[in-house]
């Protein structure tokens, strides 16, 4: 039986690189203000939420070992957080009351025409078919909050303001609102303030995934200690790069292989060395260029097409640099709903 069947609601989500990451100063509540260019590829997790007796989370595919069935579950908080903003925006704003016609005690009385909780909102069950590497710098944990909160909105029929989504998704983390909105944008502040950039082409990514994940907060920290040990205590506020965001006005890759950036490499590599090996042999097989994604330990090439990406994606394997290796192509479109139970307004008639 199909999700939609069941009464549930499926959402396909992408992972992302980063193009361009620019690391500011630390900032008192210990985030950094970034510059960052998001690129969503397309690498998939599927979220499908059904209602359930209670609130669950199960997973399947390749990384499904390495992410927690409890309450610590991006996804589990994203579909509670919406469930509690639902509910305390129909308890300040109850829905104006009807005047209706008793027949058998005559005058008007009034009755609620909704009930104080929003009808149909409750716990559901959250299945993640998990494609995204885990701690990967690609931001699977944020894909799947933000494929819930669009998935909860469009089961429970709540149809919530873009705004509001957006203020959740902040809450939820720093890379939630861009994988509602996907494509290539801009991200500013910690990563959560997400502007649209003009982007041309569409771009062929090998992503050289490793075994063991990096933690993103011991990344921020490694990067802060190389920057203290070389005494760069005057750092400059995040600026998008003019390289970058000519590449991208162009769509030319090769531009794009020359410009990409990203400020948390060497922090990454400081902390797994043996990715230098990895990078190297990318660009020595022809990539137009190579970079850590996000805060790693990721690699991903940048190449001129598909039988360009074919080929490096074969010889890293054959060399024997990298084990998992997998070819996406973005941008992608964000957080998006694939099926809907039938009758609502997403689902089919
Ligand atoms: P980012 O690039 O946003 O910093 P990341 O891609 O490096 O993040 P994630 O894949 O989001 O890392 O995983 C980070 C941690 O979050 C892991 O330790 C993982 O167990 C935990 N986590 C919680 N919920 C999820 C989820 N739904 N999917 C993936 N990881 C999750």
């Amino acid at each position: 039986m199909t999700a939609a069947a069941r009464g549930g609601v499926t959402v396909r989500v992408p992972a992302k690189i980063n193009l361009e990451l620019i690391v500011g100063p630390r900032r008192a509540d210990g985030y950094h203000d970034l510059s960052t260019v998001f690129h969503a590829v397309g690498l998939y997790d599927d979220i499908t939420v059904t209602p359930a007796s209670q609130w669950a989370v199960t997973l399947s595919g390749p990384y499904r070992h390495l992410v927690p069935e409890t309450g610590d579950n991006l996804a589990l908080k994203a579909a509670r957080l919406l469930a509690q903003r639902a509910a305390a925006e129909a308890a300040a704003d109850p829905e104006p009351a009807e005047e209706v016609e008793e027949p058998s005690r005559g005058p008007l009385r009034q009755v609620p025409s909704k009930p104080e909780e929003p009808q149909g909102i409750g716990p559901v069950h959250v299945h993640i078919a998990k494609e995204i590497p885990v701690a990967a710098g690609m931001a699977g944990g944020s894909a799947d909050a933000a494929a819930t909160l669009v998935a909860c909105d469009a089961l429970w029929q709540l149809n919530t303001d873009r705004e509001v989504l957006d203020e959740l998704a902040a809450e939820l983390g720093s890379d939630v609102n861009f994988a509602l909105t996907g494509g290539t944008a801009i991200g500013s502040g910690r990563g959560e303030r997400v502007a649209p950039v003009l982007s041309r082409g569409r771009y062929h990514w090998v992503l050289a995934v490793a075994k063991e994940g990096l933690s993103t907060p011991a990344v921020f920290a490694e990067c802060d200690r190389l920057r203290d040990d070389r005494g760069e205590h005057d750092i400059p506020d995040p600026q998008p790069s003019p390289d970058m965001m000519a590449a991208l006005r162009g769509g030319d890759s090769h531009a794009l292989g020359a410009a990409l950036r990203n400020d948390l490499q060497e922090a990454a590599l400081s902390l797994r060395p043996d990715l230098q090996e990895v990078l190297d042999a990318g660009l020595e097989y022809g990539a137009l260029g190579g970079i850590v994604s996000g805060s790693g330990p990721t690699l991903a090439f940048l190449v001129d097409g598909p039988e360009g990406a074919l080929d490096l994606a074969v010889a890293l394997t054959a060399s024997g640099v990298a084990s998992d290796v997998k070819r996406a192509v973005g941008p992608a479109h964000g957080a998006h709903v694939l099926n809907a139970p039938a009758g609502t307004p997403l689902g089919r008639k």
